[in-house]
Parts: structure tokens; C-alpha cells; sequence
């Protein structure tokens, strides 16, 4: 490991642990398919340990002042940008996301998350209802011990989009990242002590699923946060609901963008390259599903193609390089397999379609034409560089189409029509939504999604309702009346 990289495996009460009882977990750089470090999976003794650490700090951090706890994290967000380079040298070895995109979306954006939610740690409270001479007050509390579970695509900015808002209302955290991407968040742990954190309040432990599961399952836990896919949340959440503990799932998506044949078309197109090619197609609010009006169709098509033919492929550490290798190979197996499947079932394949022979995970990114609502590449989730362009004629028809699916994450219209833009966009089921642009999620605003893509709602001031709870005390004045 380089002295960039974490030291141990876990990060527990303030330090770095190694238990190599564990199971050994290889860190795969996907740009080459190396062994760049080892990590161990969590034994129960380290889970044990984390959660102790974490219910034993809990209470301390609780009692400082908002302003503190703020001061602390604003602190965090400072060193990270300070140290945005190699941190984000790092998050690239992880996940194979090229640096031009790891150095200004990464660890950028979890520093946002922390300035910000140490900002609004000194204003959170409760409120006065006076009731004749009587009244009520109510006290916002934290929730206690807390579980983050992350996936592999953004592990540093998930890892903080969990933090942030549970530290802030003085909860403790257990973060397990994605056995795929287990660095990151080790980094953040490493930099929130030097910010001044009170040992125990943040750890981190690694593991696949199971480690996932015991956490949730222990009686010290009051509540989950998940960032993964609809199958793993189905999980996590029935696993919760068994304790009756509070959950966040941040799940899959199928989100549909919306081109009307009076949009800037340029824009149209860099919006579906943003919102299909970033991160190789591995973000989760992705618009996969393009809907292009049948009248400006042959035109986009012809310069979608035309432009993602300049993708810039090759070393992700290269910062001119805009397009990086899958996460896994597994990944990269699973995408081809919605190639072909695309393919079989009919759709016109306009671009790509194939692995890259080269060493490791990269494969082309991918345009298919003539999709239609039936087939599976526009039904399942993907998570891949693949995009499928669908026609459309009516307004009515595009939006019904466009709520057909069970996941309900996000969407985007692009349209100069800025009547039509919020008449389409109030009807479409979605928890995020964008116009006239793609893939926007700044800090300030709520994120998350509706049916099968989640539940509440990560960022903004929403993000609070979900890391804290109300105590009502209720004060008389008078004397106690009964009835005998
Ligand atoms: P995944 O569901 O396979 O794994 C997510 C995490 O859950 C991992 O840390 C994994 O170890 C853990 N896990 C697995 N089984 C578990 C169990 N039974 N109990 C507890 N934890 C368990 O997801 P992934 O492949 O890492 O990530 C891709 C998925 O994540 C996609 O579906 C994508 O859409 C989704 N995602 C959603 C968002 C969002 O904000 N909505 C963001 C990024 C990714």
C-alpha cells in the first residue's frame, strides 16, 4: 500500500484495526485487474467492537453543542479539499473512475456534504406550542447508533452523504462500505478524528452482506441507511422492520429522460452522455431510458453517436481520460449480457456493444435505437455504459410510458417549452427530477426516490427528518386533574 492508502482494514474508536482472522478481500484496481491492498471482512469480535465504540461515544458527541459538532465537520470538509488530489488518486485505484472525473465529483462532493450539514448542526431544534397557560416543547434528538451501508460507484461520497447528516444530529455511525470499494471511507474516518471527532463516533468495519446483515440485526442499532440495489434493500429493510428501526434506502432506478423536438438538441445529447457515460454508466439515477420525439430523432441519434465516438478511453489516473473500465469483471459480464439481450430481442445496436481487449474491466459505451417499452434493456436496471433511445410522438403517451416501470428515482425533460417542461415533469413519478440538464445532485437538495428505487431522502434539510426523532414534553401549570 502506498502511505496515501488506508493502513488496516478497519477503523474502530478512533484507530485503525487489523483482524486477518477474517476473510481476506482483494482490492482490485479495475483499470488493470491488480491487487493493489487486502482487506479482511469483519469478525464478530470487530463488529462487536465497533458497536460498543460507537454506543459508548455516542452520547458525549450528543451532548456537545450543535455549534461544535458543526465546527468539526466544517473542519473535515477543509482537509479533504486540501488533500482532494490524492484522495481522489485513491477513489480512482477503487473504482476505476477516471481522475477527471474522481478529482472535482468524489471527494469534492462529500466535503459539500459536510460543510454543509456542519452548518446546520448549531440551527436544528424543536419548537414551543403554548396551549392556553400551559405548553409543549419539542426536542430533537438524535437516533443513536446508526448503520451505513454503501455501494461501490461513489464509496467516498456516500460514505459522507451517511455521515454528514447523522453526525450532525449526534448519532453515531458504523459505516460498512462496499466489499468492491472498501478504501474511502477509511480515509474519512482517518480525517474526521484530525477534525476533532470524538473517537468512536464515526467507524468503519468491511465485509460482504453478512457483515451488513449481523450490523443490523444487533439490538444497539436504531437505524439503517442503504445505497444498493432493489434485491439487497428488499433485505435490509424487512431485516429492519423485524427491530422496528428507522431506514433510508437509496435503491435502483430506470429513469427516463424526455427530449421534445423543441429542445436545444446539443444540450439534449450532453444530457444523455452525462446521465449514460459518467462513471462508465455506473450511477444509479442514470437516464436510461431516452425518449427522443420521432421528429428530431434521426438528427440526435446521428450526433449522439457522432459525439460519444470522442470518448476519451484508456488509464483513468490519465486526467485526460473521460471514459474508465467497470467496476468488476462480473459487472462488465452482466452489461454485455443486456447487450445481447438487446440485441435478440430487436433493438438496432447504433455504437459499441463489445468488451475492450485490453487489460482490465473496459468495454465500449453503448447506443441502441428502435428500444421499445417490452424489451429488457428498457425495463432492467443495468448499471453499465448502455443507452437506450426510444421514439415518441404524444405528450400523454411519453409520460405514461415513461411511469411504466416499478423503479421511481429520477427523471429529466428537456424542452424549450417551459410550460410543457413543468406540466410533463409534475406528472412524472419520480423523487428527483431535472430540467433543460441531467444528474445534478448538489448538496442543498433532496435526493432519493419513490416506489421501488427508496425510501427518504438523502441532502437538503429532508436529510435530518431521517438521523433524528422528536421528543414532545408536554409542561402544566396548574394542578393535576383525575377523575375520582
Ligand atoms: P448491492 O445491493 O449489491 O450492495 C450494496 C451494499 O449492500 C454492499 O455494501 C453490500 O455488501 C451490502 N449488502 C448486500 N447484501 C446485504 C444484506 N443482506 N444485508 C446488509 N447489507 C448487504 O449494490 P451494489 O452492486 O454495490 O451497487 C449498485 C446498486 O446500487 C445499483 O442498483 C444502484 O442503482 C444502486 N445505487 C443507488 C444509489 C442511490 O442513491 N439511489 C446510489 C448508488 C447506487
Amino acid at each position: 500500500m502506498t502511505n496515501a492508502q488506508p493502513s488496516a482494514s478497519h477503523f474502530i474508536n478512533g484507530q485503525y484495526v487489523e483482524d486477518t482472522a477474517g476473510t481476506p478481500i482483494p482490492v482490485i484496481y479495475p483499470a488493470t485487474g491488480e491487487t493493489i491492498a487486502t482487506v479482511y471482512s469483519a469478525t464478530p469480535a470487530i463488529i462487536d467492537a465497533a458497536l460498543t465504540a460507537a454506543e459508548a461515544a455516542q452520547a458525549q458527541w450528543a451532548a456537545m453543542t450543535g455549534t461544535e459538532r458543526g465546527r468539526v465537520l466544517r473542519r473535515a470538509a477543509d482537509i479533504i479539499r486540501d488533500r482532494n488530489r490524492d484522495l481522489s488518486v485513491l477513489e480512482t485505484m477503487d473504482t476505476g473512475k477516471p481522475l477527471q472525473e474522481t478529482l472535482i465529483a468524489d471527494a469534492t462532493s462529500g466535503a459539500d456534504a459536510l460543510e454543509y450539514f456542519g452548518g446546520l448542526a448549531a440551527t436544528l431544534g424543536g419548537e414551543h406550542l403554548q396551549l392556553g397557560d400551559d405548553f409543549v416543547y419539542t426536542v430533537r434528538e438524535p437516533l443513536g447508533v446508526c448503520v451505513g451501508i454503501g455501494a461501490w460507484n461513489y464509496p467516498t461520497q456516500i460514505a459522507c452523504w451517511k455521515a454528514a447528516p447523522a453526525l450532525t444530529c449526534g448519532n453515531a455511525m458504523v459505516f460498512k462500505p462496499s466489499e468492491q470499494t472498501p478504501l474511502g471511507a477509511l480515509k474519512l474516518a482517518e480525517i474526521l478524528i484530525e477534525a476533532g471527532l470524538p473517537a468512536g463516533v464515526f467507524n468503519v468495519v468491511q465485509g460482504l452482506g453478512n457483515v451488513g446483515a449481523s450490523l443490523i440485526e444487533d439490538a444497539r442499532v436504531a437505524k439503517v441507511s442503504l445505497t444498493g440495489s432493489v434485491p439487497t434493500g428488499r433485505k435490509v429493510y424487512a431485516a429492519a422492520a423485524a427491530g422496528i428501526k428507522h431506514v433510508t434506502m437509496e435503491l435502483g432506478g430506470k429513469s427516463p429522460m424526455i427530449v421534445f423536438d423543441d429542445a436545444n438538441i446539443e444540450d439534449a445529447i450532453s444530457g444523455a452522455i452525462n446521465g449514460n457515460f459518467y462513471s462508465s454508466g455506473q450511477i444509479c439515477s442514470n437516464g436510461t431510458r431516452v425518449f427522443v420525439h420521432r421528429a428530431i430523432k434521426d438528427k440526435f441519434l446521428s450526433r449522439l453517436v457522432e459525439r460519444t465516438k470522442t470518448a476519451v478511453i484508456g488509464d483513468p489516473l490519465d486526467e485526460a481520460t473521460n471514459f474508465g473500465p467497470m467496476v468488476s469483471d462480473t459487472q462488465r459480464q452482466q452489461v454485455l449480457g443486456f447487450i445481447a439481450k438487446g440485441q435478440s430481442e430487436g433493438a438496432r445496436l447504433m455504437l459499441g456493444g463489445q468488451a475492450i481487449e485490453r487489460d482490465g474491466f473496459y468495454m465500449e459505451p453503448t447506443v441502441f435505437a428502435d428500444v421499445t417499452d417490452d424489451m429488457t434493456i428498457a425495463r432492467d436496471e443495468i448499471f453499465g455504459p448502455v443507452l437506450s433511445v426510444l421514439d415518441f410522438d404524444d405528450e400523454d403517451d411519453v409520460i405514461a410510458r415513461a411511469n411504466d416501470t416499478g423503479f421511481g428515482l429520477a427523471a429529466g425533460v428537456y424542452t424549450n417549452d417551459l410550460t410543457c417542461a413543468h406540466r410533463v415533469i409534475r406528472q412524472l413519478r419520480a423523487g428527483t427530477c431535472w430540467i433543460n440538464t441531467y444528474n445534478l445532485t448538489p448538496v442543498e437538495a433532496p435526493f432519493g426516490g419513490t416506489k421501488l428505487s427508496g425510501v427518504g431522502r438523502e441532502n437538503g434539510k429532508a436529510a435530518i427528518e431521517h438521523y433524528s426523532e422528536l421528543k414532545t414534553v408536554y409542561v402544566a401549570t396548574g394542578p393535576t386533574e383525575a377523575a375520582f
